[in-house]
């Protein structure tokens, strides 16, 4: 049997290598800095400390920790389980496996996504089906309806940077067309529509607790939160070989658990810095809206009274977006795009068909969006930097 390679693929891998630690050293350069990582765990010394008696009890695997962890969260999302997974990838695509969603399902999401959105729901074995998002970056919930099938299973809403989507627009549409509601909260811990907690909205929600996340470990982790109990009992089993004791498995499946060593890290940030981390960004997020609402060439979204938005993500919409990121770069901004290319347009997405023009709103978000950092050590110095620096940009054009 020979194997067969996709030769598009094969070529693009030549000369690559592994980017991470180069992209999280040239980020680190700037003095208003996306990339915190060499400061927001400068209290080590503690968690090491706590990490020592997991070593000691070899708790290692689905320790005590790992349950904290999962009550702490649920508590956070409003939900009555958690469950803790190897990342916020894992945590959709078992969502997906734990419903049932497969080969020859359909699911519907966003274009304007991380690739991990679609990564899972590919891995599951679904075909992604892609939706255009609004200005807001967010899916357009309007475009839904049109784009359900006899084989679509399920949503899956990503509240990018934050915000939450239309949630009541979802739900009227999933219980419709009884669809399931899959909630990418990657970015959205603490996140509320209408005072109620994202996460608690679909029949399972999925958060990330990658370093660069608002609750962030040493590594990857990730964490799904549901309030029926047959589901968390499901992902439960599905997370650990699909073992009901160690000689019985009932369902032969994967194995996606949070170290014990992660908990011990989320556990820290959950009880010492999550309340900090929202509460700064989203000072630091006023600040800036506030700052920069007179400024011509930027359009800010409107914020709405009733959510709460978390700010993973600062963006605003601007003209000449480009010229904007190198004049900040020189000024020591670390200013980015949250993302270039949206899925549809990437080269993984060719073999569904779409093309350029198919989702004009995130085509045009992807090439006029810019981040601005907003995390917990940007400084008021800092954002009135910002803030002056782009209105003198679009006062000099
Ligand atoms: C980070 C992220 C994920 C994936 O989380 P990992 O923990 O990196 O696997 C999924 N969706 C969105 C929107 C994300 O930002």
């Amino acid at each position: 049997m020979s194997i067969k390679y996709d030769q598009a693929i094969i070529d693009s891998m030549i000369g690559m290598e592994n980017f991470y630690p180069i992209q999280y050293k040239k980020d680190n350069k700037f003095p208003i800095n996306h990339n915190y990582l060499s400061r927001q765990f400068s209290d080590y010394s503690e968690i090491l400390e706590k990490i020592k008696e997991v070593v000691l009890n070899n708790d290692f695997t689905l320790g005590r920790v790992v349950d904290e962890v999962e009550e702490l969260v649920a508590i956070e999302a409003g939900t009555k389980y958690a469950i803790a997974v190897g990342s916020g990838t894992d945590a959709i695509f078992l969502s997906l496996k734990a419903l049932g969603i497969g080969e020859g399902d359909e699911v519907i999401t966003t274009t304007y996504t991380f690739y991990a959105t679609v990564g899972a729901i590919v891995t599951a074995g679904a075909k992604p089906v892609f939706c255009d998002c609004g200005n807001d970056f967010n899916i357009d919930v309007s475009r839904i309806e049109s784009l359900i099938t006899r084989r679509t299973k399920a949503i899956v809403p990503v509240h990018w940077s934050g915000r939450p989507c239309e949630m009541d627009e979802i739900r009227k549409i999933s219980s419709q067309h009884s669809l399931y509601v899959i909630e990418d909260a990657c970015h959205a811990l603490q996140a509320e529509y209408k005072k109620k907690r994202c996460g608690s909205f679909g029949e399972t929600a999925c958060f990330s607790f990658h370093p660069l996340k608002n609750l962030n470990v040493w590594g990857d982790g990730g964490i799904i939160t549901t309030s029926e109990s047959a589901l968390a009992s499901k992902l439960k089993l599905i997370r650990n070989h699909g073992l009901t004791d160690r000689d019985t498995c009932v369902e032969f499946s994967y194995n996606s658990r949070l170290d014990s060593i992660q908990a011990v890290v989320a556990k820290h940030v959950l009880d010492n810095h999550l309340k900090n981390i929202t509460a700064s960004r989203i000072g630091n997020a006023q600040l800036l809206d506030s700052q920069l609402s007179s400024c011509s060439g930027i359009k800010i979204n409107t914020r709405c009274l009733y959510n709460k938005e978390v700010f993973h993500l600062y963006m605003l919409r601007v003209e000449k977006r480009d010229e904007l990121i190198e004049y900040l770069k020189i000024n020591g901004v670390d200013a980015k795009i949250h993302y270039p290319t949206a899925m549809h347009l990437q080269p993984a997405a060719k073999k569904y068909g779409y093309s350029k023009g198919d989702f004009p709103v995130a085509e045009n978000l992807s090439k006029s969006c810019v981040s601005l950092p907003v995390h917990e050590f940007i400084r008021k110095v800092d954002i009135e930097k910002m803030s002056d620096l782009i209105h003198k940009f679009y006062k000099s054009l």
